[in-house]
């Protein structure tokens, strides 16, 4: 049995029923948490030192289209328009498998850095069984808990049904790798598709995941309850301008939330639900979705949807928004058994942020510290089930300078099939 000993942290645990300690310790045996408390005695333990770091669950990220991750900050100041004209009517058909697999695999380990130990890959590149396999090895190479969403993309579709069952038959639902389906919205797709693609899901025991938002002239959610198609395992992303009916409906039905603070409020979608979907018994969650406009780490996600909820009516307290970048994130995966938490009995994925770093120090209040203060510098150790994957700031057995050599050929490969410059004046014309 391997015993590993988190000794003398804060710990921040996220469960009720553990509480946070000023100065704590966690047992962690063969990958599972099996103790928290002020002090243990575990002489046969490796033994880490997390004296002067919050000990943390590691967030999830229930929502991030990793393919893109070779345009990282191209678009800061395009509008959703331009990003989906760039994205998925310019580049996307120049992707060859292997774009997908470098953009796939330093996009989880920039998380993964950054403290995302759960990750769902919103995959809508959707070019074929070829680039699949890609996503797939790379999100296997990451040594971290992902989940690949295959859905049939975006604008130009391809039905997925058999790729999603040949997935569905090479990834098992115990591992650190599972798999979910990427709906099309009825808007996409009519009624009909999205109704096949549900049952499909329900056939095979998927979770589901599906954009959605109205502008006040439609009922998405209210059409897809009139068609019994809401289920507790589908996650909504984004939803704004949702009725709070509409809302009621997906709390009614036990779905959930991914909001995806800085892409809605700086792409046009409107205003982030927080407020309005726990007001509707809703527990929000929180996403990055499309590196190409914004960053990739759940710090500045939170305060995003902390500032912007404040800003609408002073709602929102700092341990929310914790709340929905761990627990509630992994319970909209279904994963709450496993992750999420400090929890004895589940898998230790587990974060060690430093408050002795200047940028955040003293840490009086680490949970208000974090939430208003936090940034990836902070991400000192990361463990997935157990395993140390990130080692005094930096990940452990990743070639980094050779994977960024191969993006950056990626993307100039891709740029120049596609004809686009990247030189600053890439403006697209939706
Ligand atoms: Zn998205």
């Amino acid at each position: 049995m391997t015993k590993t000993l988190l000794s003398g942290g804060t710990v921040v645990s996220m469960d009720p029923a553990v509480g946070d300690y000023e100065r704590g310790d966690v047992l962690i045996e063969d990958g599972v948490i099996t103790k928290v408390a002020g002090h243990i005695d575990a002489p046969d333990a490796e033994v880490i030192d997390a004296r002067e770091r919050i000990v943390l669950p590691g967030f999830v990220d229930n929502h991030r289209h990793n393919w893109q991750t070779a345009f990282r900050g191209i678009g800061a100041d395009w509008t959703f328009g331009q990003w989906a004209t760039a994205m998925h009517d310019t580049v996307k058909a120049h992707y060859t498998a292997e774009d997908v697999y470098a953009a796939t695999l330093l996009g989880r380990l920039e998380a993964l850095h950054s403290g995302v130990t759960t990750m769902l890959d919103w995959y809508h590149v959707a070019q074929g069984p070829e680039h699949e396999d890609a996503a797939i090895a790379a999100l296997r190479e990451a040594p971290a808990r992902s989940i690949f969403c295959l859905g049939a993309g975006w604008a130009t579709p391809r039905p997925v049904d058999d790729d999603i069952r040949r997935v569905r038959c090479a990834l098992d639902d115990d591992g650190l790798l599972t798999m979910a389906f990427g709906l099309r919205g009825a808007d996409d797709t009519g009624m009909d598709t999205l109704a096949r693609e549900v049952q499909l899901a329900d056939e095979l025991g998927l979770r589901t995941s599906l954009h959605t938002g109205s502008d006040g002239t439609q009922r998405p959610i209210a059409d897809m309850h009139k068609s019994g198609l809401l289920r507790d395992t589908t996650t909504f992303v984004h939803g704004n301008g949702l009725s709070d009916e509409e809302l009621r409906m997906l709390a009614d039905a036990g779905s959930s939330l991914s909001v995806s603070p800085d892409v809605e409020l700086k792409m046009g979608f409107g205003a982030p639900m927080t407020g309005r979907a726990l007001a509707a018994g809703l527990r929000p969650t929180l996403s990055i979705d499309v590196v190409p406009s914004v960053g990739g780490d759940m710090f500045a996600a939170m305060r995003a949807a902390f500032a912007a909820q404040r800003g609408l009516d002073g709602g929102l307290r700092a341990r929310d928004l914790l709340a929905f970048a761990t627990i509630d994130a992994a319970t909209s995966c279904g994963l709450h058994d496993r992750t999420g938490s400090i929890t004895p009995g589940k898998e230790a994925d587990i974060i060690l942020l430093r408050t002795d770093d200047v940028t955040i120090f003293p840490v009086t209040e680490p949970v208000g510290s974090l939430v208003s203060a936090g940034h990836p510098g902070l991400v000192d150790t990361v463990l997935v089930a157990g395993r140390v994957v990130k080692r005094n700031g930096a990940l452990v057995g990743a070639d980094l300078p050779a994977l960024r050599t191969r993006l950056l050929a990626s993307r100039d490969r891709i740029a120049a099939a596609a004809g686009v410059p990247l030189d600053g004046t890439w403006a697209p014309q939706p």
